[in-house]
């Protein structure tokens, strides 16, 4: 995508924003150059970033192989999906479980645009796109009904999402009244952003994206650990999304023994 400014799809291309410039570090087509600039200006401050948003996506997808084959869950609700680079979610869960059933959500009209792609599933499967904010959670649970029965084990997924989310704008409790809904034997997999490894390049990287307009929040240890309380956690726990389960890994490439600043975990409901 090369256009620089029609709105004829209700996109706006005059702002950057973060499933673009996402998009752009994972060397992604859909994004603009309002966003790759951006990508530039923070990748010139913070050269891990780009590290960190492969890093991010490939704990994703390892959490996503455990939950279908070990943990044997077969429905997912994925919240801040994003522009569906692939392999995507559906693609890893329906792999093992031509059956799965996922319903992905965003509030960007970005991913909108690209929720053709995000529900070509298996046949036997099936996949669904709801337009909303995480902020907005039951609105979310009453439309993810439709498609999951949640009387049923469900994998919750926030991947990358929650640090667009302050702690005052209601994170915990938002995240608190989605776990609730779920039945035991449900998952909650979450990875989010933390300046505990490299402060300096995480702060200015925090200081670019609120230059674009975008909030940032950068979690401890402890405020990442908060989002699975009442949760067993997997193991190894809440650590950075490099070190989670990396014998699950397929098709990685190696990305060097740097720091990357996203916590990542999953937790089991019980
Ligand atoms: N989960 C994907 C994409 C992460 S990028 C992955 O890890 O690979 C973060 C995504 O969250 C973007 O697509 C952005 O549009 C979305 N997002 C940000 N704030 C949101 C909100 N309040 N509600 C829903 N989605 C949001």
């Amino acid at each position: 995508m090369t256009g620089t400014g029609s709105a004829a799809d209700g996109i706006d291309t005059s702002r950057p924003h973060p499933a673009r410039v996402y998009d752009w570090y994972l060397g992604g087509k859909d994004n603009y150059p309002v966003d790759e600039r951006l990508g530039q200006q923070i990748t010139a401050r913070d050269p891990g970033a780009r590290r960190a948003a492969r890093s991010n996506r490939w704990f994703m997808q390892r959490a996503t192989r455990h939950l279908v084959r070990t943990a044997g869950i077969r429905q997912f609700l994925d919240i801040g999906t994003g522009i569906p680079t692939e392999p995507n979610l559906h693609q890893i869960a329906q792999s093992t479980a031509p059956d799965a059933r996922v319903v992905y959500v965003d509030n960007d009209p970005i991913v909108l645009a690209h929720a053709e792609a995000l529900l070509r599933g298996t046949d036997e499967g099936r996949t669904e796109y709801v337009h909303a904010d995480v902020r907005e959670p039951r609105k979310i649970l009453d439309e993810a009904a439709r498609v999951l029965d949640l009387g049923r084990p469900v994998a919750l997924s926030l991947i990358a999402l929650m640090h667009f989310v302050a702690d005052d704008d209601g994170a915990y409790e938002l995240v608190g009244t989605l776990v609730d809904a779920l039945a035991p034997g449900s998952f909650l997999s979450l990875s989010t952003m933390t300046a505990d490894f490299e402060p300096e390049e995480v702060r200015r990287g925090i200081e670019a994206y609120a230059r674009g307009g975008v909030t940032l929040v950068g979690r401890s240890h402890a405020g990442v650990s908060r989002f699975f309380e009442g949760l067993d956690l997997v193991e190894p726990g809440v650590v950075s999304v490099k070190d989670w389960r990396p014998e699950l890994a397929e098709g990685e490439s190696p990305i060097g023994d740097e720091p990357v600043s996203l916590y990542g975990g999953v937790g089991l409901k019980s």
